[in-house]
């Protein structure tokens, strides 16, 4: 495997290390913490993950003066507690499928070729293909049928038989059936992405302060005019909400539901010589896993474990259950690493919605005020493009991206009804989400 070199593994190591800690000062989080909070803006950016980080590079490359607040470290939320799966996405024909697959067209687009040459940073980035592998004859059925309706939709798929799996990955089990490699899939180090998007909205001009909460947006006659936060209110005539999992807390008209917190697990090993060239899903890409840059092995999913499932939970905390039912999917998919020791394993907190699909473009409760949230789990094939697309709303410019199905006032209009995708097949597959934060399952949904 092409790896980074050894003396990033110890920046990756540092750098990981100093972001998760609360209350972290160091330098690599200050930003412009010593400075004071400006008075005004074009714009403030609520949110310093990829999304808030993506809308601010993006604004500040069109003369915006941006200011970008973070109520803890730059991608200490969900980005910087990721699987680090990214790619091009499968084109599903439909509005929605296509709406979504040219959005993960445009993402790949940004973090391929056009921020690596304006940045000058290196993500890690790898386009080896992603593999979703089948452990049981109802898994096999699946993708025997998705792998039929990509390739009609033209997508870069094949099925591969155990063999011809083993052959790219040798020490998958004996009992796996086989997968489907996905050409356009891949991963990346998402520290790398996020931090290099803040620097270079700093470079462009924009300020940033992490440990700075946003408390209110301030509206008047239906305008937005400004953002109190910990350090003092911001005057400005936009906002854009990039606040994820948190976007109920700031925008509270949202209806109960919309966005609700979904807490994710992931462990990480020991780092081992090269053994997945790809990363891999299985179960319906409820389990998921790759090898980073740096030789370790990183798996997440067994959500259903959890308790409630992982919704409704702003704690990132993990949990014996779930890490136990990780560490089992890893060495029962891969006996040849099953032996490797696991060295840590942390949670983070995704925004899932209640139809699956991120807010993205204005949000109609006031002029001014714009959303790039609500990323379930897929936010790195996505949130790069989005703040791409709001920029060019707040700037008034041409749309390039058809933002129509991501409208985040659209269950105001429609209502909510709790038909996430991601939840579709965990253990009691919820179907509604009630306003006192409990998942209520088909079943408890009758009683
Ligand atoms: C365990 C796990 C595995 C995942 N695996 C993958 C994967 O492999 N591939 C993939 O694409 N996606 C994955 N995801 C999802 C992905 O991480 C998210 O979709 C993405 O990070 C969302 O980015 P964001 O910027 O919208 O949210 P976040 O990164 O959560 O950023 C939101 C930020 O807003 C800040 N904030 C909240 N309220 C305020 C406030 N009032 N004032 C100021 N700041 C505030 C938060 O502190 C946070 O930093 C995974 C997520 C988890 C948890």
């Amino acid at each position: 495997m092409d790896g980074p070199g050894p003396s990033w593994t110890t920046r990756e190591v540092l750098v990981n290390e100093e972001r998760n800690e609360r209350g972290s000062t160091s330098w690599a989080d200050r930003f412009d913490l010593d400075r004071p909070l400006p008075a005004e803006a074009d714009v403030v950016v609520i949110g310093g993950g990829v999304a808030g980080c993506s809308a601010a590079y993006q604004l500040s490359k069109r003369g915006k003066k941006v200011v970008l607040v973070e109520m803890r470290g730059i991608c200490s939320g969900a980005s910087g507690r990721n699987g680090g799966m990214t790619g091009g996405g499968t084109m599903v024909p439909t509005q929605v499928g296509r709406a979504v697959f040219e959005l993960n067209t445009e993402n790949l687009r940004l973090i391929q070729e056009e921020l690596p040459a304006e940045l000058g940073e290196d993500f890690s980035l790898r386009l080896e293909g992603s593999l979703d592998i089948a452990m049981t004859d109802e898994q096999w059925d699946h993708l025997v049928a998705t792998h039929g309706s990509a390739s009609k939709a033209g997508g870069d798929v094949e099925l591969l038989d155990r063999e011809q799996l083993a052959d790219i990955v040798p020490v998958v089990s004996e009992r796996v059936l086989g997968a489907k490699l996905s050409r356009r899939g891949g991963h990346l180090w998402p520290f790398a992405l996020v931090h290099a998007m803040a620097n270079g909205a700093r470079r462009n001009g924009a300020l940033v302060f992490p440990w700075t909460p946003a408390q209110e947006v301030l509206t008047s006659n239906g305008r937005v005019t400004g953002v109190r936060t910990s350090a003092g209110t911001i005057a400005t005539g936009a906002v854009v909400v990039a606040t994820n999992a948190w976007t109920p807390k700031i925008l509270h008209d949202l209806p109960a539901g919309a966005v609700v917190p979904a807490r994710g697990q992931i462990l990480v090993t020991q780092s081992v010589g090269p053994v997945l060239p790809m990363p891999f899903g299985t179960n319906f890409d409820k389990e998921y896993g790759r090898q980073t840059a740096t030789g370790q092995l990183l798996c997440g999913g067994y959500r259903r474990l959890d308790i409630d499932e992982g919704l409704g939970h702003y704690e990132e905390r993990v949990t014996a259950p779930v890490v136990s039912g990780i560490a089992e999917c890893l060495s029962g998919i891969f006996p040849g690493v099953g032996h490797v020791p696991v060295i840590r394993a942390w949670a983070g907190i995704m925004g899932f919605t209640a139809d699956g699909l991120p807010l993205i473009g204005s949000y109609g409760s006031a002029d001014g005020l714009y959303v790039s949230a609500g990323y379930n789990g897929g936010g790195f094939g996505m949130a790069v493009a989005a703040g791409k697309a709001v920029s060019q709303r707040v700037a008034g410019e041409p749309e390039q991206l058809d933002l129509t199905p991501f409208d985040p006032s659209r269950f105001a209009s429609r209502g909510v009804s709790w038909d996430n995708p991601f939840t579709a097949g965990e253990k009691s597959n919820p179907k509604s989400y009630s306003e006192s934060g409990a998942i209520r399952s088909e079943s408890s949904a009758e009683d």
